[in-house]
Order: structure tokens, then sequence, then C-alpha cells
């Protein structure tokens, strides 16, 4: 019984009831009164039916009800499957029929998109309010916010309150009548303890963004996630009871849920949540709460440093940061640290190792450039890429193959699909579809995903180099580098730039730049400036989108 993710805050609850788990909108919420409304959340869904192996979508933003339905599916020994915020009504719609769900709970800020979901594929549908009726005003914003004491005020939004979601219009009809869960819970028994779960039992269905085909649903094990916290990522990262981490990343993402909210929360530490990541409120509220941790993507990273330039002062006492799901060039790791005074440990992981394979320990020199070594237990190799059926190990230390993992984190399967599984694991060992290299001493880089590697006369172009290069250059912010077809080279080397606030550069010079810097075959031909890159709701950059509009431009 202890092996379930739902013990995970229990134990924490137990331990210490008037702890702050979470700190969300200037509030604090603490592990004893999320534990109870847990309890109580579980009451409502166990008189709603659902018990051991039925599936609970949740489309729930960054708030303290994603945690209150997510532990309380998992106490009742049922499954968690979260959706992308960003989908529509018809990805929606998919994922519920592929999830078998039996249930959705949605924020009611998600109701537009989840309610026609939800009647076509003939699923329940609850609701909860989120984010409530008010609005945060970081003290930037209020002008007469003069001691330092108080830095953020709370606003009743009075448009916001009491206002109607939007569903009527987007169904065309009258708003049927939405259960919500609050109402609910305050009428049911709330549990008294979560249910006992086997090692290996679904905790999570987690379905990949879909940039390569259909969504498949990732089926991770109680197992892999609370071995991976328990063990693993508190033994590489020293998150302790004291720490207050800010996690920019959003809980329907395996990154969020491991790294931030199961592993803070094993430690008794707390969460600051933020609906929606934004540079400026993110230093804000890590000042006001005084924030020890950071954990995001690489384009918070670049953001935050931007963020901080605008506005000197403030600085929150960061001890470390953790970054992950992209590359981080090491020039920006150099200026958050300059920036922050905080180390940034890069780690690495996907969805089907339930977020973490390695990271650079708290417990040895970190070596930027790398994503660390693999965390306790894990096993890492690399493998001969383009042999299919079977995982040829290869020979040499330092060969660029694909990184190849085997341990309790990688997960049961895709669900449903015994083909794209059996393709995925071989031998145990997960095809991660990276390719990278191992150094003698365990260190991973990873080099670039398979499928974004540029092939340009027939020489190999890794992105994720020119970009660490052109991440040098003082005039450039965000830079992506991606392949566009040519007649003439098979691929061009193209890259997307967001020049910092305040700087200009030619497309020319910028060239030239890189040029100076790497091999021929490798530097990028064209340069588009653009205002933004376009990205993914978990904050990675979507190359895929600028492949499709810089060769319809071409
Ligand atoms: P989808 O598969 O849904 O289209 P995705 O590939 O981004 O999206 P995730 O599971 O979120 O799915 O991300 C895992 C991938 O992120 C890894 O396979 C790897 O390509 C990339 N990644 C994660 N961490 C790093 C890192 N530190 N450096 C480089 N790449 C990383």
């Amino acid at each position: 019984g202890m092996l379930s993710v739902a013990s995970i805050l229990a134990e924490s609850a137990t331990r210490a009831p008037d702890r702050v788990a979470l700190y969300f909108r200037g509030e604090a919420l603490s592990y004893g009164e999320l534990w109870s409304q847990t309890r109580a959340y579980a009451g409502a869904l166990r008189e709603l039916g659902i018990g051991r192996g039925d599936r609970v979508a949740v489309l729930i933003p960054n708030v303290p009800d994603f945690a209150r339905v997510y532990y309380a599916v998992l106490a009742l020994g049922a499954i968690v499957v979260p959706i992308h915020l960003l989908f529509k009504a018809n990805e929606i719609e998919y994922v519920l029929r592929d999830s078998g769900a039996d249930l959705v709970v949605a924020a009611s800020s998600s109701l537009a998109e989840a309610l026609p979901a939800a009647r076509d594929a003939a699923v329940d549908l609850v609701t909860v309010l989120a984010p409530p009726p008010v609005v945060y005003v970081p003290a930037a914003k209020t002008a007469a916010n003069a001691s330092p004491a108080t830095p953020a005020t709370i606003a009743t939004n009075a448009a916001g309150s009491g206002a109607t979601p939007p569903v009527a219009a987007a169904l065309g009809t009258e708003p049927p009548s939405i259960r919500r869960l609050e109402d609910l819970a305050g009428a049911a028994v709330p549990i008294a303890r979560h249910e006992p779960v086997r090692p290996m039992d679904a905790a999570t269905i987690l379905y990949t963004s879909g940039t390569t085909g259909t969504p498949k649903g990732s089926v991770g094990s109680h197992l892999a996630i609370v071995e991976q916290v328990h063990n693993s990522l508190i033994d590489s990262l020293d998150i302790l009871p004291d720490d207050v981490i800010f996690g920019g990343l959003p809980l329907f993402h395996t990154f969020g849920q491991t790294a931030v909210l199961n592993t803070g929360f094993r430690r008794g530490a707390a969460i600051i949540l933020l609906p929606k990541f934004d540079a400026a409120e993110a230093i804000e509220l890590m000042v006001l709460h005084r924030a020890t941790v950071f954990e995001g993507v690489p384009t918070m990273y670049i953001a935050l440093i931007e963020a901080a330039a605008a506005r000197v002062e403030a600085r929150p006492p960061l001890r470390f940061a953790v970054s992950g799901g992209a590359a981080l060039p090491v020039a920006v790791l150099e200026k958050f640290a300059e920036t922050f005074g905080a180390e940034v440990h890069e780690g690495y992981g996907l969805t089907e190792t339930s977020s973490t394979v390695s990271v650079n320990s708290r417990y040895e020199k970190t070596r930027p450039g790398t994503v660390g070594r693999p965390l306790w237990g894990v096993e890492v190799a690399v493998a001969e890429p383009e042999v299919e059926g079977r995982i040829e190990l290869l020979p040499d230390a330092g060969a660029v193959g694909e990184i190849v993992v085997r341990g309790y984190n990688v997960f049961n399967g895709y669900l449903g699909r015994p083909d794209a599984s059996a393709d995925a694991v071989v031998d145990g060992w997960l095809r991660t579809g990276d390719l990278g290299t191992l150094s003698a001493d365990g260190f991973i880089t990873i080099v670039d995903r398979k499928k974004d590697l540029i092939v340009r006369n027939g020489y190999n172009v890794y992105p994720t180099e020119v970009e660490a290069v052109l991440a040098r250059h003082a005039a450039v912010s965000m830079v992506a580098v991606f392949g566009v077809p040519d007649d003439v080279h098979g691929q061009e080397v193209h890259a997307a730039v967001v020049t910092r606030v305040g700087e200009t550069v030619e497309p020319n010079d910028l060239i030239a730049f890189a040029c100076e810097r790497m091999a021929a075959y490798k530097f990028p031909r064209v340069v588009h400036f653009v205002t933004e890159l376009p990205l993914g709701p978990s904050g990675k950059v979507l190359k895929r989108v600028l492949t499709e509009r810089f060769a319809a431009a071409v």
C-alpha cells in the first residue's frame, strides 16, 4: 500500500500537517488542509463510481485543484489521464475515447472545449472552479506600492466573479447542469486513507503531444514515479523540507508531475503555483515567497534572464535550479548563474520514463553541456540508431548513437498499441529517439533528436550545436535551428532568431558569426528574425511549425 503515489501526499500530511504545501495567489495551503480536501474529493469521486483501475481525465491548469484531483484519483487506485490545456474539443475527445475515460474533471476555464468533447465521447463530466475569481497584481504594476514588505496585492476581479463560463456560446444551446466537485465533496463522506496498489499498477496515462503522428497514451506505473522520487531525484537533488520550489512547468506534463509536484511533496517542501508562466510574475512570486529552487524548460530560463535585466533590484534567494525538456545552451546556463546566483543542474528525460533519466547531481561537480549521469538504478547505453528490431550497443565510449534506457522508470507501454510498444522497448531497453554520447565516467550528452537532425549535402548537422553557438551572440535572446527542404542540398540550415530587447543585428553578421565558429557545412545559410518562437504547451520550441512556415516562404 505504501507504494501508491498518493502516499507521497498522505505521508507529508501526517508528518507535518502545518507546513506549507502550496502557495497560490498569495495564499498558503498546508499539507494537512490539502490532504483533507483531497480525501473529500476522493469521497465524491467514489460516489460517482470511480474505483481501482478506472480512468479519470483531468483538464486543470496549475492551481491547487490539480493537486487535489490528481491525488484523489490516485488515492482511489484509479488512473489519472492529464490532458494538455491547449487541446481543442476534438483532441480532448480523442484522448477521452482512446484512454477509455470514465469521467473527466475540467476546470471551469476549460469547459468550452471539455463539454462538447465529453458529450460526444459520452463521458461523464464534473467541474472545478479554477482559476478562482481573483487576479494577482504584481507589485511592478501597482504604482502606489512603496513597501518592500508587501510586494504584491490581491484584488477581487469583479467582472470575473459570478460570470458564467462561455459554455452556452460554445454549444449553441442552454448550458446543461454541470456538477461541481466542491459541491459533491461537501455532501460526500471523505475517504479515510488511500487504497493499496501493486507496484506495476498504472498511475498515469500521459498523452504525447503528437508532433510525430497520433497522440499515444504512455502508461506510467506507481513504481516508476515513487521509486524515482524517493530514491533517485532526492538522491541527486538535495530538495529539503525548507525549500520553496517554483515549478514553471505545466502539471499535466511528466516533468512538472514527477520532478516538481511529487518530489517537492515527498520532502514536505512548498511549491509555488502559477497557472500561466510569465517571467516577470514568476520573479515577483519567487521574491514574495522566498523561492529556493526553480525548475523549468530552457525557454523559461531565457525569459527569466530578460525579465531580471528589466528589474535590477529584486532577486529570490535561489539555492539552485533544474532545467530539462530541451537542450539548455551553456551560454544561458552561465547567464542565469550570473544573474540569479544559482547553479543550473541540467537533466534529461521523457514522458516514457515518467520524467527523468539523468541529471547533473547536487553532490558532484556539474558538467555544463551534459545532462549528467543516470539516476540511481537507471541504466543508459548508446545503440546503433539505424538497426531495427533489436538493440546493438556501440562498443566505443564517446560514439554518437541512440540513447537507450533500462530500469524501473521505463513505462508499461502505450495504451492499446502493442506494436508501437514493441518498437519502443526492445529487450527491456527503451529507444529514446535521441542521439547522444556517453562518456567513460557515465556523463550523457544529448546531441539531438533523431527527427530534428538536418542532413545537408550528406553531412549531419545537429541543430542543438548550431543553436549553442548562436546563443553566444550578444544580440540573440532565443534561437531555433531547423532544416528546410532544398533542391540543391537536400536540406538547408535555417535559424529563427528572437533578438534581445534594444539590440539589433544584420542577418549576414549573424551568419558570419556562426561561420567563424563552425565547419562550413554547418552554419545557417538563412536567418529569420521573429518576434517569438512557436512554443508547445510545455514551453518547448515547435520546430515542425518553423520548418512548415519557412519552407512555404522559400
Ligand atoms: P512529443 O513526443 O509528444 O511530440 P516530446 O518529444 O517533447 O513531445 P517529451 O516526453 O515531453 O515529448 O520530451 C522528451 C524529449 O525531450 C526527449 O526525447 C528529448 O528529445 C528532449 N529532451 C529532454 N530533456 C532534454 C535535454 N536536457 N536536452 C536535450 N533534449 C532534451
